[in-house]
């Protein structure tokens, strides 16, 4: 398409605001009918970006009935301008069946992200047993890289065949894949816990992680991440209550790694922020440059909670800025 072809020579920041709202908006209607919903919005408008989001298989069922209108419709009563999609595009790409049991090729996803005018963003996922080694993978990250993809996640390690890995997140195979993310500049987003990318209470193996590959920014996410807010966690699992005590691990990773970034989605990351209100504000504000918001619903379904919440919260302007919107677009570039 034209228009993509053009922008994609500058930033889609620069080409939006060379063209003005009022240009970009006349644009996007004339040149791009078919987008509906999607063109009635600059895609750098609105209170939120939402960093976690899956495309569930319901929106797969074929490449000809295929469509993202359930997202982008709940994106615009949400007032969320952007939303990145996880593990959309997965290596190899026969993991990810549709409700009908057909494939969606990758090239023909993307393609379709591509048509979104920036307001659908791709991460990828390489299962962690498709290479053995970080040559392949790079080569992979970076033709998807290419084709419009952003980042690397939701890093909830599976094999090939799908099937759930108990992979130690410090594992020799995560390795090849922060190297490969390292080289092609992706952010890795994990979902930690007690038997996906595996931790103990302390998190020693995300910090040894964090310390082996500088260069990557990693968000943390799931059970495993915010129950380790409080120093006396119990287990990297459920949804405890009560007061949080100081010195948490995922504290602790936060102040003193700049590559540690979180996602607030799920129903963990709302349960860490609520069950103690005092701190989870506190908590916002000390690290408002390093959380994103994100919701973790499937194909525009579902976390209502968090607009709930955050809609309502009461935190200074500039910490909303960052937490709701720009934190989320420094990291990702977008
Ligand atoms: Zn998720």
């Amino acid at each position: 398409m034209s228009m993509m072809s053009n922008s994609n020579k500058i930033s889609r920041r620069e080409f939006n605001s060379k063209l003005g709202k009022i240009g970009a908006g006349l644009i996007a209607a004339s040149v791009l009918p078919s987008f509906g919903t999607l063109a009635q919005n600059n895609p750098h408008e609105g209170k939120f970006i939402d960093v976690h989001h899956h495309l569930g298989s319901d929106l797969m069922t074929d490449s000809a009935n295929f469509t993202f209108d359930p997202i982008i419709k709940w994106m615009n009563k949400n007032s969320v301008s952007q939303t990145v999609l996880l593990s959309p595009i997965q290596y190899p790409e026969t993991y990810y069946p549709t409700r009908a049991g057909n494939i969606i090729r990758n090239d023909e996803l993307l393609e379709k992200f591509q048509e979104t005018n920036g307001r659908l963003l791709p991460f990828c996922l390489v299962h962690y047993d498709a290479f053995s080694t970080t040559k392949e993978i790079v080569k992979v990250l970076k033709r998807f890289k290419k084709k419009g993809v952003i980042g690397f996640g939701e890093l909830k390690p599976r094999d090939t065949s799908g099937n759930s890995g108990n992979i130690p997140l410090d594992d020799p195979r995560m390795k090849r894949i922060y190297a490969a993310c390292a080289e092609v500049d992706f952010p890795v987003l994990f979902h930690i816990d007690n038997k996906h990318a595996v931790d103990i209470p302390g998190l020693p193996a995300m910090e040894k992680v964090l310390k082996e590959f500088p260069n990557v920014n990693f968000i943390g996410h799931a059970n495993g991440w915010w129950n380790s807010i409080t120093s006396d966690v119990k287990e990297l699992k459920g949804y405890p209550k009560g007061k949080i005590s100081p010195g948490g691990a995922a504290v602790k990773l936060l102040e003193n790694y700049p590559n540690m970034y979180a996602d607030l989605s799920a129903n963990s990351g709302l349960n860490a922020i609520t069950r103690d209100p005092e701190f989870g504000t506190k908590f916002l504000v000390d690290f408002s440059d390093k959380l994103m918001f994100g919701t973790d619903a499937i194909g525009g379904t579902g976390r209502e909670s968090h607009f709930d919440f955050y809609n309502k919260i009461d935190l200074p302007e500039e910490v909303k800025d960052k937490i709701f919107r720009n934190n989320t677009r420094k990291l990702l570039k977008i």
